[in-house]
């Protein structure tokens, strides 16, 4: 029995380690607030970068017409066709074709991959338009997606930053991304203009206020983490003279990127930190979404299987980066079988450990726990960071003697999308407590977390819609 008092001991240890009382969000909350600050206040102020996106007009409903978006932001991309009815909600038609980009291209010249692009485009428009009477001659908008970090200079310029996730096309970086995009579509003979070039998380935002005019945030929870929102144009104190027709604009947090000394933080977390491509970045996403969170858990099981023999012999493929992946912790962890088969299948199929005892299963569920429950409450103290900066965390009104109880909530909507929040009942409930726990639930009923789908596309085409309407 000395080998489960050590096991006691690492649970414990995680257990710990991962705590996330209420007063600790509280902490995570106004840190979360003070860097959107300092990121608003001057470039590079803090590890927020608070992109300018220069969207300052969402659509309202009356957008009419056939649009089309370019959604680039990992290893498929999406084009697609929406048309529109012009009142709130009513999206005639919608067809989308998804392409895997191959693999060569994601490592080639940045020639080689727009004309890939453009002509996947090309052959879209003209199979979509092929049934349909032929439109009236005018050239046809695209709203473009492209999810990697764009330092924009208008809502239709910007350059790349870096590549992420896999893509390694050196000739591209620092270059304008549209006039990439625009030079291909011209050699392939399409007729159509990118109206604007927008990340996912403005796409969210756009399609969640195309269905409800009080929605003032976007959040993602997917494979990474990332949330934007609408912030006053003269508190983007970094822009001064920012003009905007609505005196808003969409801020792209880059909210993976935040750290604070508050965030629970375990040495298995310093540990993926440190053998990741990139160390000391993306430090909340790596506690938080879907790619990492697996990788936590393996962690966890191969460090108890090194002190004690209740796995079995160590089995190699605890070794392994990345061979847990989250949807089977998601798995494991709602397993509602009483003798958690689901919980053995995977950690014999995935993990190469077998027959193990009820009590063993047990455990390997209760570390599932600890470490969703810790991602979900920090994405929750995250959201609520975010209303706290716009003023609508209830907190607001307390001048004047009035209570918190009797401040007068709006209604905020908050669009949320990715397989953390959509596919994994137990993130979801978490989420939800831990805002309700922060905000009070006087308040926390006010706020609604409205999911979107497929923002990224749909909401990209909407912008083009929006745009072509006021421009
Ligand atoms: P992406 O972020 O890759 O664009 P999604 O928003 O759909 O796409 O998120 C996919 C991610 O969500 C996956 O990488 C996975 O980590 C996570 N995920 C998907 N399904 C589940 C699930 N059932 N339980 C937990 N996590 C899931």
């Amino acid at each position: 029995w000395r080998k489960w008092k050590r096991v006691v001991r690492v649970l414990k240890e995680l257990e710990e380690g991962c705590e996330t009382p209420v007063g600790r969000l509280r902490q995570v909350v106004d840190a979360m607030a003070v860097e959107m600050h300092a990121g608003l206040a001057s470039e590079g102020g803090s590890k927020l970068k608070m992109l300018l996106t220069f969207v300052d007009h969402l659509p309202t409903g009356s957008e009419i017409g056939t649009y089309y978006a370019l959604d680039l932001g990992g290893t498929n991309f999406r084009v697609l066709r929406i048309q529109l009815g012009g009142r709130r909600s009513s999206i005639l038609s919608q067809d989308v074709e998804r392409q895997p980009i191959p693999q060569h291209l994601m490592t080639s010249t940045s020639e080689d991959l727009f004309d890939f692009i453009a002509s996947t485009l090309k052959h879209f428009v003209e199979k979509e338009e092929s049934g349909s009477e032929p439109s009236p001659v005018r050239t046809r908008e695209l709203g473009f997606t492209f999810s990697f970090p764009v330092k924009q200079s208008s809502l239709r310029s910007g350059i790349l930053i870096k590549w992420t996730k896999g893509f390694a096309i050196e000739d591209m970086v620092g270059k304008e991304v549209v006039e990439l995009l625009e030079a291909a579509m011209v050699r392939s003979g399409l007729d159509m203009r990118a109206a604007l070039l927008v990340n996912d998380t403005v796409g969210t935002l756009a399609l969640g206020r195309y269905h409800d005019a009080d929605t003032v945030a976007a959040v993602i929870i997917g494979t990474g983490t990332n949330a934007c929102y609408l912030e006053r144009a003269d508190a983007i104190i970094k822009c001064q003279g920012l003009l905007t027709t609505s005196g808003y604009m969409a801020v792209n947090m880059e909210w993976g990127n935040f750290w604070s000394s508050h965030l629970p933080r375990t040495s298995y977390d310093i540990d993926l930190d440190s053998e990741s491509p990139n160390p000391n970045d993306q430090g909340f996403e790596k506690m938080i979404s879907g790619m990492y969170l697996g990788d936590i858990v393996r962690r966890v099981i191969l460090r108890i299987s090194l002190e004690s023999d209740i796995f079995g012999p160590v089995s190699s493929r605890l070794s392994i980066p990345f061979i847990l992946q989250t949807p089977l912790v998601a798995a494991m962890h709602e397993d509602d079988s009483p003798e958690l088969k689901e919980v053995a299948k995977i950690l014999k199929e995935t993990l190469g450990i077998s027959e193990v005892s009820l009590k063993v299963r047990k455990l390997a569920v209760r570390i599932c726990d600890v470490v969703t429950r810790r991602a979900a409450r920090l994405a929750a103290a995250g959201i609520v960071g975010i209303l706290k900066k716009i003023g609508r965390d209830g907190s607001g009104g307390t001048t004047g003697g009035r209570s918190k109880s009797d401040v007068k909530m709006r209604r905020t909507v908050v669009a949320i999308e990715g397989g953390l929040y959509t596919s994994y009942a137990m993130f979801r409930q978490y989420l939800h407590g831990a805002l309700g726990e922060i905000l009070g639930e006087d308040v926390a009923q006010h706020v609604v977390l409205q999911v979107t789908e497929d923002g990224s596309g749909i909401g990209g085409a909407l912008l083009a819609a929006s745009y072509s309407s006021i421009l």
